[in-house]
């Protein structure tokens, strides 16, 4: 009916729908540009050893990831201590791959093999691919996502905002090791894996009262694949303030993500070195065992128990004033 799509799964399907096969066409030997412009200065090139920069990375990463990974995505994206999802972002964030040629390629991995599950697999990859576009296009329609809450009802929030426990999450100090390990390896390589972002995005959000607003800015400042769409769908989906976003009212348990997704706790070990050493039973929830770890908090910045009563209190402002 000409209205923008505001529901990732119908999105999906249109867009499926009307996937006509992509003739890509070779990379252009010299592009054109006009005479006489001048470049404003550049900042100085800084190389990052983990996303070395060029469309040869970018060709190598997606061979590697085309010739076995695809066809285990559906399970491995989620496992944070795997290295199971693409790491294309960066590249495509800058160009340096297409989104045509992923989806092309996406296609034919499909295509080539029997196994009803190995294509299951690759769909689910496509379908990631398609989150991207439709963040784009809910940026292109409803600019104002960039400023506030695409739900109305939940732009008026009275937000904790403490400055001392942003802080702490910033640099990795909260205490609870998955959502440090997390905030570590966004420091560390510019990157962070997507079960990691959601963890710490709903940790900051919905256990700590600090505007989704925040968090966004310090992802955006740190992610070699910081994209506004993206990011901006990212974290309004886990606020629950945006569009086809989780229910505001489901709030993660980090504990119970990290066991499940970081079983033997090797994502946590790798990223916290002041963590390296403790075992598998520990290192979930440090905190509830009689060991003392230099250098590491003793216990959480915030009590869990009281978490899920004051979130919803905070939302439920916002949808009240809405009414008045
Ligand atoms: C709070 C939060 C913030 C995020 N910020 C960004 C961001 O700034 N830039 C960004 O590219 N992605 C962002 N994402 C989405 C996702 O986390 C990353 O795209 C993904 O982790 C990149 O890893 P990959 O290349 O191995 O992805 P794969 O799993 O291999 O997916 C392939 C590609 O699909 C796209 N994609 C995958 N998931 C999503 C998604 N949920 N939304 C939009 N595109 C997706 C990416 O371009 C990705 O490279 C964010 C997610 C959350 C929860």
């Amino acid at each position: 009916d000409g209205r923008p799509y505001t529901v990732y799964t119908p999105y999906s399907k249109i867009w499926k729908a009307q996937y006509k096969s992509i003739n890509l066409i070779p990379t252009p030997e010299k592009i054109d540009t006009p005479a006489g412009i001048k470049s404003e200065p550049l900042p100085k090139f800084e190389s990052n050893k983990h996303f070395p920069a060029g469309e040869l990375e970018a060709q190598t990463r997606f061979e590697e990831f085309l010739h076995k990974k695809i066809y285990a995505y559906a399970n491995d994206r989620n496992r944070m201590d795997l290295d199971g999802t693409s790491s294309l972002s960066p590249y495509l964030r800058f160009g340096m791959i297409g989104l045509r040629q992923c989806v092309s390629a996406a296609k034919q991995a499909e295509a080539q093999t029997r196994s009803a599950e190995a294509k299951r697999n690759t769909e689910i990859w496509l379908n990631e691919l398609i989150w991207r576009e439709f963040y784009i296009q809910i940026l292109y329609h409803f600019p104002h996502v960039a400023n506030e809450s695409f739900n109305p009802a939940l732009k008026n929030i009275p937000w904790r905002n403490n400055v001392e426990e942003f802080e702490k999450w910033k640099v990795g100090k909260t205490g609870v090791p998955i959502v440090d390990a997390a905030m570590h390896q966004l420091k560390s390589i510019g990157w962070m894996h997507n079960r990691a972002r959601m963890i710490a995005a709903s940790f900051l959000v919905k256990d700590l009262l600090i505007d989704w607003r925040w968090g966004e800015a310090w992802f955006m400042e740190n992610l070699l694949d910081g994209d506004l769409a993206a990011n901006n769908g990212g974290w309004q989906w886990t606020a629950g303030t945006g569009t086809d976003a989780a229910p505001y009212f489901r709030i993660f348990n980090p504990v119970l993500q990290s066991v499940k997704f970081d079983p033997h706790g090797n994502y946590i070990r790798k990223w916290i070195h002041e963590l390296k050493d403790v075992d598998e039973k520990v290192i979930h929830t440090p905190w509830k065992y009689e060991i003392k770890i230099s250098g590491y908090p003793e216990q959480p910045i915030v009590n869990r128990e009281i978490v899920k009563e004051r979130t919803l209190k905070a939302y439920n402002i916002s949808k009240e004033k809405i009414k008045t």
